[in-house]
């Protein structure tokens, strides 16, 4: 002290004064001490005050050079606070730094997909669901057989997770965009936008199938449909696809008008792209059919009945009427399999084949059971796996690989199979259609197939000129889960009774349909069509008063 103080007083607030300047400097210009601070206020979870410190003490470190492993690091750390209580525009930006950062390619996928969660989830917070959705999306495609089948998935285990990540995101994907989509919402150049929107199909087509998921799913399949429309037009295969997982959901969400609209838009679409007498736009008219009965709208529902057996008249005359050939019957094509008409535990097929014979790609070695099915012949030229592998060779791409991953299963194999599952999404041992061998279990790209995938939608068109149908579609009773539709399961009934079945089937009750074969058969020979709004007498045969009085279901227009 050189010279005495005129106080104490004096001397206290000289000393406040000189502490505070000091103070001041070291936060201000000193990394470390603004990181201490940072580590302090977070600590305390004042994260709010924290950021500001944290924030420049990565300023610092960078304005000196150091952009090492360190200071990626702090940049985490940061993001951290910021997501807990900071601004969270920065968090997102920090994070995604940090994932570009050599940091980040050293971490695991699982480490990498808890922070693209979080950048979703805030995201979501400010009004970004399109960002968040397209890693949400990602998550969703990178599930594998977990959206499919969760009872097959440990569930600690890496798809688990990031299926769970998807579910709870759900609610906050709620209307977070408009259930009807005017203007385009994304932004983009058209390569990115397409792929925006294709990541938005691939989410949205996961929320439908999930309980709760309908309005979240509407939201995110409209914003796609609205892009894929504006830059591929509305006859694009693309636009169609998800036209007809949109459609669905606006049925469910009562919003029965929009539903007619874009069934008639992918009609029309489909009509410019395929030709007026292209019995293909069967699919698009008993959608559009549906939606006229529900609406009381019957004489148009009839209408359009009409015209679509002009369709297959014309493309198909009379000959599509007759009735199957004795084979069929000895040979059980179209034996119906469910819990109402059980198998016997001794019955194997007389005819198992390896699939591999007829150059159909396999998901397993082909020695194991499930790589067999049957030959099913119904005349030189035509047998079960020589059509599955001309379809699985129209529906395929350079995107979607596509295997047979079950075929045949005995009926010792089903049993464990059932035994091992635990919500109700196996058939049980003697009900399963893999046991008659007719059935095929499709991946694509290893994974079970999905409504969400184009090739799905491939099938939807296609599977019944190769004789196949969708077995378990929407809504059926087949199964004891909550969750029994399975698009990638697709049943051999021979082309004759495909066609039938597509012409005047009842949509939903594939079993049934196959159990009242005969009566069908019959009543068409003869002219006799089940009208809109009226009983369909060959299902009533067979139906149960309960189950009638949903019939026709409204639920399957996948079916
Ligand atoms: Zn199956």
């Amino acid at each position: 002290m050189v010279r005495a103080p005129k106080s104490l007083s004096m001397m206290f607030v000289t000393a406040a004064f000189a502490y505070g300047v000091a103070f001041w400097a070291m936060v201000t210009l000193d990394a470390d001490s603004a990181w201490s601070r940072f580590e302090a206020l977070s600590a305390s979870e004042a994260y709010g005050r924290a950021v500001g410190h944290g924030d420049q003490a990565v300023a610092l470190s960078l304005q000196d050079g150091k952009d090492g492993e360190a200071v990626q690091k702090k940049q985490l750390a940061l993001a951290e606070a910021h997501r807990q209580g900071g601004v969270p525009e920065r968090a997102i930006e920090l994070y995604h730094t940090v994932l570009d950062s050599p940091l980040g390619s050293q971490m695991t996928e699982p480490e990498r997909a808890a922070i693209e969660n979080k950048i979703a989830g805030l995201s979501l917070s400010i009004g970004r669901p399109i960002e968040a959705a397209t890693l949400i999306a990602a998550f969703v495609d990178a599930s594998g057989d977990a959206v499919a089948r969760r009872e097959l998935i440990d569930k600690d285990s890496h798809e688990a997770v990031l299926l769970g990540y998807a579910d709870a995101a759900l609610n906050d994907f709620t209307d977070a965009l408009p259930p009807v989509v005017e203007r385009e919402l994304i932004q983009g150049d058209e390569a990115a936008r397409l792929r925006i929107a294709d990541a938005l199909t691939s989410l949205g087509g996961y929320y439908a199938r999930t309980a709760e998921g309908d309005y979240a799913a509407a939201g995110l399949l409209a914003t796609a449909y609205r892009t894929r429309t504006d830059i591929l037009g509305a006859d694009h295969a693309d636009t169609v696809h998800t036209a007809l997982l949109l459609a669905p959901v606006y049925e469910r969400i009562d919003r029965i008008t929009d539903a007619e609209q874009i069934y008639l838009t992918a009609f029309h679409a489909q009509e410019r792209a395929k030709g007026s007498n292209n019995p293909e736009l069967s699919l698009y008219i008993r959608l559009l059919s549906e939606v006229y009965r529900r609406q009381g709208r019957i004489t148009e529902a009839e209408a359009l009945n009409v015209h679509m057996r002009t369709l297959f008249r014309d493309a198909f005359g009379a000959r599509r009427y007759a009735p199957n050939q004795a084979r069929d019957r000895t040979t059980d094509i179209n034996r119906p399999v469910s819990r109402d008409f059980p198998l016997p535990s001794a019955y194997v097929p007389p005819d198992l084949v390896r699939a591999e014979l007829y150059s159909i790609p396999l998901s397993k070695p082909p020695a194991v059971e499930e790589m067999s099915i049957r030959a099913a012949l119904i005349d030189q030229q035509t047998s079960m796996p020589k059509l599955l592998a001309d379809l699985i060779g129209e529906c395929r791409s350079e995107q979607e690989r596509l295997s047979l991953r079950s075929g045949y299963r005995s009926f010792s194999t089903q049993s464990g199979l059932y035994a091992r599952s635990r919500n109700g999404q196996v058939a049980a041992p003697g009900t399963s259609e893999h046991q008659l061998g007719l059935a095929v279990d499709i991946d694509v790209n290893g994974r079970f197939m999905r409504s969400t995938d184009r090739a799905f939608q491939c099938f939807e068109a296609q599977a019944w000129r190769h004789g196949f149908i969708l077995t378990y579609p929407r809504g059926n009773r087949y199964l004891e889960s909550a969750d029994s539709f399975e698009p990638w399961h697709w049943r051999f009934v021979g082309p004759q009774t495909a066609l039938l079945y597509r012409e005047t089937g009842p949509l939903g009750f594939p079993q049934e349909f196959l159990a009242a074969l005969p009566c069908y058969e019959e009543r068409a020979l003869a002219g006799l069509f089940v009208r809109a709004g009226e009983q369909d007498v060959c299902l009533a045969n067979v139906l149960g008063d309960d189950q009638l009085a949903d019939a026709p279901a409204t639920e399957e227009q996948e079916g």
